[in-house]
Order: C-alpha cells, then structure tokens, then sequence
C-alpha cells in the first residue's frame, strides 16, 4: 500500500477542483482507512462546487457518497449488524455522523435530527489531518462511531447464496458504482416511506424524475403501490421510471396543471393520489402536488437541500379542510441507508442505469460539470 493518497481538493468555489496528495494516516483505535471504490457525485455536490452552501470550510474534498473496500482497521470493528469486519471487505457507510446522547437521538430516536450531526464531504475540512474525510479521493478515513454496512452481509440468501456456503460473497458480484446512490438519494426516500408509505393498492404521484424521484417509484413499487405516476420535463428520464415501475408518466412541458390534475383524478375516481412525493427542489412543484392529494392524503416534501423559494397555500382549502399530512423529509439514518441499499440489490437490473456515467478521480471536475450541465442524471466517480 502506497503511503499517500490522491484526492480532489475543492480550494475555490467555482474552479476545477485540484488533484493533491494526503498523507496515509496512523489510525486510532475503531478506526477504518477505505479504500474508495466508488463515490457519486450529489446535486448538493454541484450546489457545494458553485459556492452556494454557507456551511462549507475550504480547502476540503468533496463527496458523501461511497462505497469501498477496508484497506486497514485498527482494533475490532463490527458492522451494524454485529459481525467482525475485515480488511478487503466491501462497504457503505452512514455518510453522517450523530451523538447518540441528543435529545433528537437518545430520546426521540430520530438522528437524522441531531444537532451534532456531521457528513463526510460536507462539514469537513483537508487543512488539517486527518485530511482524508471526503469520498472524491482514493482513501478515507473513517470515525470508530461511523456505522458500516458490509455489502456481502445484504445480499439475500435466495437470490445468490447456495446452501450450505461459506457466507462471504465475492465483492465482484455487486457493482460498487450501482450502489453509491443508495447512500444519499436512496436513503433519504426510504426515510420519506419510514414517515408515511403508501398502503398495497395505493397511487403515489412523484414529482421530479431524477435519481430522489427514481428511488421513490422504486420504494412506491416495492411497498405494492398500484398507480405510480411520474411528472416530469425530461423524457428519457421519464421513460427510465417507467422501468422502474411508474405505470403513467406525465411531461410537464406537453401538459398544464390542470391536464395533470384530471388525469390523477381520472385515475382515483376524483379523490386525488393517497400520496404525492416531492422530488424536485421546486417551490412551484409544491402548489401543484397538495392540489394532487386525496382527502386525508400525504404530501412528502422530500428535494429541498436548500432554500428555494416560497410558496403560498390555502390553510383551509388546500390543508386543514382537505386533512392531508404535509411532511417534511430532511437526510435519514442508518434504517434509511440500509432498506436504500437492500431495493439497490433486490433491483440491480434496473438500477445499473444510475451507474453508466463513469468518470475517473481525476476527472471529479468533469463529473460536476456534467451534473451542473444536466447532461448525465448521476456521475460516479470511480477508482483506475
Ligand atoms: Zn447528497
Ligand atoms: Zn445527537
């Protein structure tokens, strides 16, 4: 193993990022140095890249998406699921880091919430060492209070364990650049359905046919929902949710408001959807979407990284006379990461398509472009 890794240093907003060398750290006890066999490149990425997140300490590396192998650990480490890793063992990890003693933690058992929650590639920071805290390198270091998912431990049984194997599946069985979407998109939609799923039978609405939108019709589709409709402008990314299982896709630049309102109520017998999901980071989508729901019904608010706007609505004609729930979704906890990358496995097929954009670590800028360009709908950034 070489004493140093490569990463690629974000140093100014709105600048190609610079390809430097970090020293390999001296690990502390419960620690783990990953070797990065992939990292996505987020939405949140570009808007981090462009300089529009206040929270932000240059210089830093970029990339809370990973997937990789344990290059070295220091002392006994187990996954959340209790079992001893070992170097060479593929894994994901909760991009954040919570307290475990918060009120929103410990009492309320809702991490996402905790006010000490930080991300890797987000709140960090390569001035200093350990350096190696963001995924847009070759290695990372990660905390002993990190929680692992090893990615051969959620491969089921049935699909390809013989009987009486040894329970280690070979890494190369699973795409490492499939998965990387399951740690961000992935994980805060299952937070979305751990808030409010739809009942078998169900039709959901989804606003926004990017990678939160194609999580959403796969969770909707997993949990038997029977009507899944799709708006969105992009038609290839339209005609991908309907692979993933949308049963009626609608191009919002071919129909008006009112067209996409009659066909939902065409479908429900006029009551509107049992839940309409917010995917888009648009203030406009949201007056349309609580006009969608059913009496009683759910609305998700689930694509806002950021402040987007404002958007005006009836207290009593669109929320209380209507008694829907308008929920709110912000990131997710370990639940979340582990049912995101359990669908990615259980539908790899399918979700190979957000993995066919590639670009190698010292193309990360590239990658961003393309994502800030909307020329791919996910970039990865994989390992040479
Ligand atoms: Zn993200
Ligand atoms: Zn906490």
């Amino acid at each position: 193993m070489s004493k140093s890794a490569s990463a690629m240093v974000l140093h100014k907003f709105n600048e190609p990022l610079e390809q430097r060398e970090f020293p390999l750290p001296d690990l502390n006890e419960g620690e783990l140095l990953v070797k990065i066999s992939a990292s996505g490149v987020c939405g949140s990425d570009v808007h981090m890249w462009l300089g529009k997140d206040p929270r932000l300490r240059l210089p830093m590396i970029l990339g809370h998406e990973g997937v990789g192998q344990i290059a070295k650990l220091r002392g006994e480490r187990h996954n959340v699921h209790g079992v001893p890793l070992h170097e060479g063992d593929l894994i994901i990890w909760n991009r954040g880091v919570t307290c475990g003693r918060c009120y929103f933690c410990a009492v309320k058992r809702t991490p996402a919430l905790c006010p000490n929650r930080w991300v890797y590639g987000i709140m960090t920071n390569c001035a200093d060492p350990p350096y190696l805290r963001g995924c847009y390198a070759e290695y990372i270091l990660l905390t002993s209070n990190t929680d692992i998912l090893r990615i051969s431990d959620l491969i089921p049984h049935s699909k390809f364990r013989t009987p009486n194997s040894e329970f280690r599946i070979p890494n190369s069985l699973i795409d490492p650049a499939i998965l990387v979407s399951a740690g961000c998109s992935g994980a805060t939609m299952a937070h979305a359905f751990d808030l409010h799923s739809p009942d078998v039978g169900d039709t959901v609405v989804v606003q926004g046919p990017g990678p939160l939108g194609i999580f959403a019709v796969a969770f909707a589709k997993a949990r038997g929902a029977s009507e899944i409709v799709v708006i969105g402008g992009t038609p290839s990314r339209l005609e991908l949710c309907r692979k993933f299982g949308a049963t009626l896709t609608l191009n919002r630049n071919e129909t008006t408001v009112d067209e996409r309102r009659q066909h939902i109520m065409d479908l429900t017998d006029g009551r509107g959807a049992d839940v309409v999901i917010e995917a888009t980071g648009s203030s406009e989508a949201v007056k349309e979407g609580v006009g969608l729901v059913r009496n009683g019904g759910c609305y998700l608010v689930t694509g806002f990284g950021n402040p987007e706007g404002k958007v005006e609505l009836d207290c009593f004609a669109d929320i209380s006379r209507k008694n829907i729930c308008l929920q709110g979704v912000w990131v997710s906890d370990t639940k979340h990461l582990l049912e995101a990358v359990r669908l990615v496995i259980d539908n790899a097929g399918v979700f190979s398509a957000l993995a066919v954009d590639k670009f190698p670590l010292a193309q990360a800028t590239k990658a961003l472009e393309a994502m800030r360009d909307k020329k791919t709908l996910k970039g990865i950034i994989v390992s040479s």
